[in-house]
């Protein structure tokens, strides 16, 4: 049977759910097209794949019905930040306080935000939920395209929006060209019980070989590690013993939290720069991982992503309100210009990083140095940066505005 909708969102992940959840209050007709049920129980040990959420991120979910869910099930507010260089002077701290901000963010697991969003879409009227199910073809005609379902059922859509990842079908059905690169490095993940509390601040070291995060989780001794290495090492990492890996870890951490402790499974990811030659085509929008993915070492992905659903949501909004053609590739190219200069900025200022801090030369250490003093020192500099990862600055979509509606 064919199923006619306005809109067709194909991936259910945290960044499609949060556009559907954004179309709550119109009488668009919604479908939403996921693959995988996520488990609605939660295990005494956290998820390795967590998010760090900046403030613009908390405000789109508060926006959105979603934090509530997100707090009652499990998340942890972080309250200041250290980075520093492994055998160097160089380091910076940031602190809430000095900001007049309750926390810097919250670090919350991917299944969990995926959960709380899909209990706001579950109840609204608009949104039929095709879940599990996978996309199998899609075609294109003058004002629709026609979407097949593996198990036999089809939609036409005016939009479709691809928001399933970096690996993208929509992006491939497409052929939209893809620039892309290897950072050189693949992220371990990991729960991890230190001997020391962590007090709330999520800290961050950068040695020769890469970055290594600890992320400040519910027990005041738990904490989530993103490990980002070279693919080589980063595999005889998770396949050692782990007592092994517990010495590895706490000599790289600089025993900061004293002896480390792995608590559960070891996960790798390799990790690439992609970025969408178009983020928008005829009938089709990408938003989140289908239109790019950076390194995690400033934990901005899925907050990019969420800004894109936010800003993608309020324009098709807004063309609909006006009786416009919201699946016209003229008529999404606001959105397209709005998200590629966001997402640049963000890909450029990761590869300046990932630059900056790559190898042990005697000349960028010293660069590296002054440059966290200067910023820890030059009059409002810390402030600014802060404020940016925050996200309580930039060109913001209303949805990311804090607080659009009353806080819950
Ligand atoms: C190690 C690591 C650490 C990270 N840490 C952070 C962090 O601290 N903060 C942060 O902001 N970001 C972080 N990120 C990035 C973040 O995880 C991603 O940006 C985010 O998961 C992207 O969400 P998404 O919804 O766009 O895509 P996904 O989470 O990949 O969701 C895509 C969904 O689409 C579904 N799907 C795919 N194909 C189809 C199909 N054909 N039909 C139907 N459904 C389909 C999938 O099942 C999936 O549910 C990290 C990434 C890595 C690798």
């Amino acid at each position: 049977m064919m199923q006619s909708v306005d809109i067709a969102i194909v991936g259910g992940g945290m960044v499609g759910l949060a556009f559907a959840a954004a179309m709550k209050d119109s009488d668009l007709r919604i479908a939403l097209i996921e693959s995988h049920i996520p488990d609605s129980e939660l295990q005494e040990l956290s998820d390795v794949r967590v998010s760090a959420l900046s403030r613009s991120s908390e405000s789109i979910l508060r926006n959105l019905g979603a934090w509530q869910g997100i707090i009652d099930r499990r998340a942890a507010a972080y309250s200041a930040m250290e980075v520093w260089e492994q055998d160097s002077f160089a380091r910076i701290e940031f602190d809430a306080k000095k900001i007049a901000q309750p926390d810097l963010g919250h670090i919350v697991e991917n299944r969990v935000i995926q959960l709380a969003l899909l209990e706001q879409v579950k109840k609204q009227a608009n949104v039929t939920l095709f879940m599990p199910a996978q996309c199998q073809s899609m075609a294109m005609g003058e004002s629709e395209a026609w979407l097949t379902l593996a198990n036999g059922q089809s939609l036409t859509a005016k939009l479709v929006v691809g928001a399933d990842g970096a690996n993208s079908w929509v992006r491939r059905q497409q052929d939209i060209p893809l620039t892309h690169w290897d950072y050189g490095h693949s992220a371990i993940v990991a729960n991890v019980w230190t001997q020391e509390p962590h007090d709330k601040v999520a800290r961050q070291i950068f040695t020769p070989q890469g970055p290594l995060a600890f992320l400040p989780m519910g027990g005041s001794q738990m904490s989530s590690i993103v490990w980002s290495t070279d693919p080589s090492r980063a595999e005889q990492l998770v396949a050692m013993d782990k007592e092994a890996f517990n010495k590895a870890l706490t000599a790289e951490f600089d025993a900061r939290l004293g002896m480390c402790e792995v608590i559960g499974e070891r996960f790798s990811f390799p990790l690439k720069m992609r970025y969408a030659r178009d983020f928008v085509c005829e009938r089709v929008a990408l938003i989140g991982d289908a239109a790019h993915t950076i390194h995690p070492l400033a934990g901005q992905g899925v907050n990019l992503g969420l800004l894109d659903a936010a800003c993608l949501a309020q324009e098709v909004l807004q063309l609909w309100q006006q009786g416009q053609d919201i699946g016209s590739k003229r008529n999404l190219r606001s959105y397209e210009r709005w998200r590629k200069a966001e997402a640049a900025k963000m890909i450029a200022a990761m590869q300046g990083f990932r630059d900056l801090f790559a190898g042990d030369n005697p000349a960028k250490k010293l660069v590296r140095g002054i440059g966290m003093q200067l910023v820890g020192q030059l009059p409002g500099a810390k402030d600014e940066i802060l404020k940016r990862a925050l996200g309580l600055k930039g060109d913001l979509p209303n949805l990311a505005k804090y607080p659009q509606s009353s806080p819950q």
